[in-house]
């Protein structure tokens, strides 16, 4: 699905002297190279804070800790996602509310998130799912509304834009309250082993999430709240120091590759191609088909024997995973979600792609989806 080798064999002069440089100055953890790093991100973001973590699931858990909430309160979140995004609320005794996607963008519905509000609801979690934001404006108009946090989660779409209506252009990650993502190696900014990053642009916090991530201390061995352990390590914030600088090309190859399937697919009625609602950008995290009525895992096999590798995210959405079953009974019905486990297969996407590959995968496709 990704090829992460050639991406990094193209910069691998710098990526290597990065690797060399936090190993002569023996600091492995914290010191300049994360700070630097961090620093970095906050301009290319325009986030006043950078924080960074362990991974994108603890990302999400110091943002939730770090907001006062109570065993009990809710936190809606769409059902349609990656695991981590829910699981967090569940660990840490909160309530997961799980809302419909909206069946375009496969991003949490505004309408469902207003009505799933009670007087236990205390924040959102939207996903900018695949790469592309959810409908922030909304999500912000309700929250403010109902005075709820907004927790992004950004581990599928760093560097993506969001509009508003007044033309303000913002980086998802950044919109909210808090925002979270994720280095994992596959994400678009992956670093060579696990990372994560919070965002927020409120001083208060800032210094909150920070303590959270380090056992609660600002001052060495004085431990003011309860916290956790979560450090991205040096090494790791060199190598993603490098890449960062290629971001915005990689996006660039992404959207290339993407376009490419959507002229290949154009046409095509057994196939929707992603859909871009026009208040963000797509970063292409993943590409993303839906099948409507060709045999979705029929493809998926009948591409593994041509030697194309392809997933299904998700095939189990949240509301029906046993992990929640306390939590959410059959009165859940969330029949987008459903739909789209049903339906939905991701294609490989990454920088590397090239036209010869891409006709492969595309031609192997059709053949499946029109015979
Ligand atoms: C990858 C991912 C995460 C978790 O990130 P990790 O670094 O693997 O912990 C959370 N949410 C979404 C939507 C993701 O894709």
């Amino acid at each position: 699905m990704v090829d992460t080798k050639n991406q990094y064999l193209k910069i691998k002069d710098d990526v290597d002297e990065g690797i060399r440089a936090v190993l002569d100055s023996a600091a492995y953890i914290n010191g300049k190279f994360v700070h630097d790093f961090a620093r970095n991100l906050s301009t290319y973001l325009s986030v006043r804070h950078t924080i960074p973590c362990a991974n994108g699931t603890d990302a999400l858990q110091i943002a939730m800790m770090a907001l006062d909430l109570q065993p009990g309160d809710e936190v809606i979140t769409p059902s349609f996602t990656y695991i981590a995004t829910t699981e967090v609320i569940a660990l840490l005794k909160l309530t997961p509310v799980f809302v419909d996607v909206d069946a375009a963008t496969f991003c949490i519905d505004p309408s469902a998130v207003e009505e799933a509000i009670t007087e236990k609801t205390k924040a959102i979690v939207p996903v900018h799912l695949y790469g592309q934001a959810a409908n922030m404006e909304e999500i912000m108009a309700i929250a403010e509304k109902h005075h709820l946090f907004v927790i992004e989660d950004n581990a599928q779409a760093i560097g993506c834009d969001y509009t508003f209506r007044d033309e303000t252009v913002k980086k998802t990650g950044t919109i909210g309250t808090i925002g979270a993502t994720s280095f994992y190696p596959s994400k678009n900014l992956g670093a060579f082993g696990d990372g994560g990053a919070i965002f927020t642009n409120n001083d208060t916090l800032a210094e909150k999430l920070r303590m959270i991530a380090n056992h609660g201390q600002k001052e060495r061995y004085y431990h003011d709240i309860v916290g956790c352990n979560s450090r991205l390590d040096s090494l790791q914030a060199a190598i993603l120091d490098v890449k960062l600088k290629h971001l915005d090309e990689y996006i660039k190859a992404r959207r290339k590759a993407a376009s490419f399937y959507d002229h290949a697919f154009e046409g095509s009625k057994n196939i929707t191609v992603p859909y871009t609602a026009d208040y963000t950008n797509h970063v292409y995290h993943q590409y993303t088909i839906l099948l409507k009525d060709a045999d979705r895992n029929g493809l998926n096999k009948y591409l593994a024997e041509q030697n194309i590798p392809s997933m299904i995210y998700y095939p189990v959405p949240a509301h029906k995973q046993k992990m929640f079953s306390a939590f959410a009974g059959s009165n859940y019905q969330l029949p987008v979600s459903d739909y789209l486990s049903d339906k939905v297969i991701s294609l490989p996407m990454h920088t590397e792609l090239d036209e010869e590959q891409l006709q492969y995968i595309t031609d192997h496709v059709l053949n499946f989806v029109n015979n």
